[in-house]
């Protein structure tokens, strides 16, 4: 069991009443066959469950929930299994992948609206909504395998939350097979509708703890007529902070992305992925990558040049590159999206998903630096993130000589000191990741008394039988 807690074997009767409810083409029980589903990409945690399931419609998914909930079998729903904090890992009970359930079932062009199956691959959607002639804009690194029912999920955040939000605000309705496996039939477009509580919030960010979402209606924007990026460099988080709120008044708030990176990361991509160099001539410590975008040609780019000739002029920013066509501005991109796959390389790490309010970040960093310094000594920091939200990934890479018991110790003792900074600047422990298995206890350390009976009390009258991803999000 990932969770060290022990789960009853599945039953024979239930077992065969589920392989009958998906159908052939529904159901792995073999080691070999589960393996990708039960495997955690960076290895913290490995699932265990008896029975992988991928139902191919939402009736299926009702019969599966209906017979687990008679049965008291817990279920973890799957999307693309790219969470980064154990939401996904099965831990007993059956695991249900919603993969195939990829169908787009609707675009509504005068709505701006397309709604959608939830194992549909977010870049497929990205795709779907451009053949439209819109943009739906949520945008991650992680975009060619994630599905949709696990970005609306975990309420994932990404590049462009500056400018149209959290996976939550781009959503209007959904269909959830809710915990005793009846269907909630809550697919509509409104972009009003004020009658009573808004039951689609809750589900949106509950990691699978209390349904599954098997179907979305997602609101789809215009496409940007004209799109520019640039590389900055900086002496500071403090100017890089100056530079933001600069832009986002040159612009009309067209900033979409206003990405920081430290010198570090962007040293560890040169190193260890292919195809890439440094775009400047001199070796800078603070970098930000920036995306400015409108709906009429012809006005961003020059609004974005006279802005950054006023920022070096004000010393906000010391270098800059802008890209000249879209091929360098993906050029720019890669840097900063192959950051975490250039850290795997880098040796063992401890990882933190942090937020602060936007005028905090500098002051966030200039207070984790020497209390990490002193927790690892030698550790190198590998600050980079969505700056503009005031969302850091901020990463530290262990010295070589770290041993695994070690690096695993550290990795549980360093975070709660980095969330404690980021707590007293009235930040939060988990900006974008959600809490899965891995932040539970978290949730105990820094929800009050009574945020922690809210939560508990939502999940006993969703959930009561507990059979929904037990073990994730609620302490
Ligand atoms: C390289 C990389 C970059 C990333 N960048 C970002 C980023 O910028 N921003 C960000 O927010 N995240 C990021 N992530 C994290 C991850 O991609 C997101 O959390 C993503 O939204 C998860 O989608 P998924 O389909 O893989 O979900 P999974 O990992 O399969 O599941 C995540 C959680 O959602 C639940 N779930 C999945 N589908 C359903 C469903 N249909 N109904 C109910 N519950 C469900 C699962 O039980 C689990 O708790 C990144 C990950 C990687 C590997």
């Amino acid at each position: 069991m990932a969770d060290g807690t022990m789960t009853p074997p599945l039953p024979e009767d239930a077992r065969s009443a589920l392989k009958a409810a998906v159908g052939d083409k529904g159901w792995y029980e073999t080691e070999a066959d589960m393996a990708p589903y039960l495997a955690e990409e960076r290895g913290y945690y490995h699932g265990e469950s008896p029975l992988v399931l991928r139902p191919a419609n939402t009736e299926e998914v009702s019969k599966i929930v209906t017979i687990c909930a008679q049965h008291g079998i817990p279920i973890t729903p799957q999307g693309g299994n790219t969470g980064l904090c154990g939401g996904a890992v099965a831990t007993g009970g059956v695991l249900v992948n919603l993969g195939r359930m990829n169908t787009v079932r609707e675009v509504d062009a005068i709505n701006a609206t397309m709604t959608v199956e939830a194992g549909c691959i977010l870049k497929e959607l990205q795709d779907k909504a451009a053949d439209a002639g819109f943009l739906f804009p949520l945008s991650l690194a992680a975009e060619g395998t994630c599905q949709i029912g696990g970005n609306l999920s975990t309420n994932a955040g990404g590049i462009q939350v500056l400018r149209y939000g959290n996976t939550r605000d781009l959503v209007l309705g959904l269909e959830v097979v809710t915990a005793d496996g009846r269907i909630w039939h809550g697919l509509r477009g409104l972009r009003k509708n004020n009658t009573g509580y808004d039951l689609k919030q809750l589900f949106m960010g509950a990691e699978g703890t209390l349904g599954i979402i098997t179907a979305a209606v997602l609101k789809l924007f215009p496409q940007p007529a004209e799109t520019t990026t640039a590389l900055v460099a900086s002496e500071s988080p403090d100017l890089l902070s100056a530079l933001l709120g600069r832009l986002k008044k040159a612009t009309g708030d067209q900033v979409t992305s206003f990405e920081y990176i430290q010198r570090n990361p962007l040293e560890a991509v040169f190193a260890h992925i292919p195809n890439t160099q440094d775009p400047m001539q001199e070796v800078y410590e603070h970098y930000a990558l920036i995306e400015m975008a409108s709906g009429q040609e012809g006005v961003i780019r020059d609004l974005a040049e006279t802005a950054l000739g006023e920022a070096f002029e004000a010393g906000e920013i010391i270098d800059a590159v802008l890209a000249e066509s879209g091929d360098q501005a993906a050029k720019l991109w890669n840097l900063r999206e192959s950051i975490p796959e250039a850290l795997k390389h880098c040796g063992p790490s401890a990882k933190h998903d942090i937020s602060v309010p936007v005028s905090k970040v500098p002051e966030f960093l200039k207070k984790a630096d020497p209390h990490v310094q002193a927790a690892i000594p030698g550790c190198t920091i590998m600050a980079f993130g969505h700056m503009g939200d005031g969302n850091l990934h901020y990463n530290l890479v262990m010295p070589k000589e770290t041993t695994p018991e070690d690096a695993e110790r550290l990795r549980h003792d360093v975070p709660p000191g980095v969330h404690d900074i980021a707590d007293s600047l009235g930040g939060s422990f988990s900006a974008e990741h959600g809490i899965g298995l891995m932040k539970v206890h978290e949730m105990d350390r820094y929800k009050t008394d009574i945020e922690k009976h809210l939560l508990r009390s939502i999940k006993q009258a969703l959930d009561p039988k507990g059979i929904m991803n037990p073990g994730k999000v609620v302490p």
